[in-house]
């Protein structure tokens, strides 16, 4: 989550943990990816083997980390999760794969952040169960080859385009995680009502779902604040008019836009005449990471037709002007 503490922080897992699908028939949306998984895992328990490795690619908030969960399930299987910014030096990720059990799922989030020594012994590890551990230093180092147990790697990547090829290629499956669609979105947020007993109307989730920008992480955290309003400020249902009135007490607009959204298209029009403007520029105007502008507000202000991604820069649309209410400069082709 962005702009919260610790405490905030802690509170949002447990909740998520709390609303994941525990299995492939009680996961909302997805059709192909589901349909998809569900044939390689059935086939790999059929064997009696250990499913292939799966790389998820998709936007953050979809369900990747879901989905691996619910892998591991179907597999009557453990599972590890890490990701590649936590894997700084290949003996770290040595020491994971080395104390995994036979089958055991191991999640890797981010796997395009890893490091390149790391992603090498990967390669391997992936294709022959094995890694080579380097004792001792300069001349005198030695490769001791160590055998692994099979087990299945799920990689997550926000883009698989991100991935050097060699790693790509190793993956057995490419699951594409696509943005929900509105309807879809209601049944998560009806379902999500469900497990935290809150009584919501057609009205309600349909206002949510609209707000939810494509993905259910958002849906399933706006659905919790609007239920703090109803619970608050009315008699506990939410119903579409505690939708909006919550919606526009936590600054989410009626596109689905919130702060950093918002914040980024503004710097984008007020102070860089609507681009075309580098992403770095961009991201030290609103103060925020490349990666947080890039990979959380751009794919969603992209795909509402707000901005586009030029060989030039970041261009906001015609749109991005109407939608803030504001008017491109004069003799700008907007
Ligand atoms: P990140 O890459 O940022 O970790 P993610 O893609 O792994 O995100 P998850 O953590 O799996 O996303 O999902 C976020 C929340 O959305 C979870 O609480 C989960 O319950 C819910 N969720 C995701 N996908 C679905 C789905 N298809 N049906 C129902 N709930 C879902």
């Amino acid at each position: 989550g962005r702009l919260v503490g610790a405490t905030a922080e802690g509170e949002e897992l447990a909740a998520e943990a709390a609303l994941r699908p525990k299995d492939l028939t009680e996961f909302v949306g997805q059709p192909k990816v589901r349909e998809q998984l569900d044939l390689v895992l059935r086939a790999a328990r059929a064997r009696g083997g250990t499913a292939d490795h799966v790389l998820l690619s998709g936007a953050p908030g979809l369900g990747k980390t879901t989905l691996s969960l619910i892998i591991a399930a179907e597999m009557g299987a453990p599972i590890r999760i890490t990701s590649g910014p936590a894997i700084q030096h290949a003996g770290d990720l040595a020491a994971i794969l080395s104390s995994l059990t036979e089958g055991e799922v191991l999640f890797l989030d981010e796997i395009h952040r890893m490091s390149r020594p790391a992603e090498e012994m990967l390669y391997m590890a992936m294709e022959d169960f094995r890694v080579d551990v380097i004792v001792g230093k300069g001349p005198g180092a030695t490769a001791i080859p160590l055998e692994l147990p099979p087990f299945t790697l799920v990689g997550a990547t926000t883009r698989a385009g991100l991935l050097p090829p060699p790693l790509r290629d190793r993956f057995g499956f490419t699951g594409h995680m696509e943005f929900y669609a509105p309807a879809e979105l209601e049944r998560v947020i009806q379902r999500s009502a469900r497990l935290l007993e809150v009584e919501t109307t057609d009205g309600g989730a349909a206002e949510i779902a609209g707000r939810s920008r494509g993905t259910p992480r958002i849906a399933n955290r706006l659905l919790r604040r609007v239920r703090d309003y109803a619970q608050v400020k009315g008699d506990g249902v939410v119903t579409r008019e505690a939708a909006s009135r919550a919606l526009a007490v936590f600054e989410v607009d009626g596109r689905g836009l919130d702060r950093l959204d918002r914040s980024v298209l503004e710097a984008l029009l007020k102070l860089f005449g609507g681009g075309p403007v580098g992403l770095s520029t961009l991201a030290v105007a609103v103060g925020e990471e490349r990666e947080t502008v890039e990979e959380v507000a751009e794919p969603f202000l992209v795909r509402e037709g707000l901005l586009a991604r030029t060989p030039r820069g970041r261009v906001a649309t015609p749109a991005a002007w109407e939608h803030l209410g504001l008017r491109p400069p004069q003799g700008t082709a907007a």
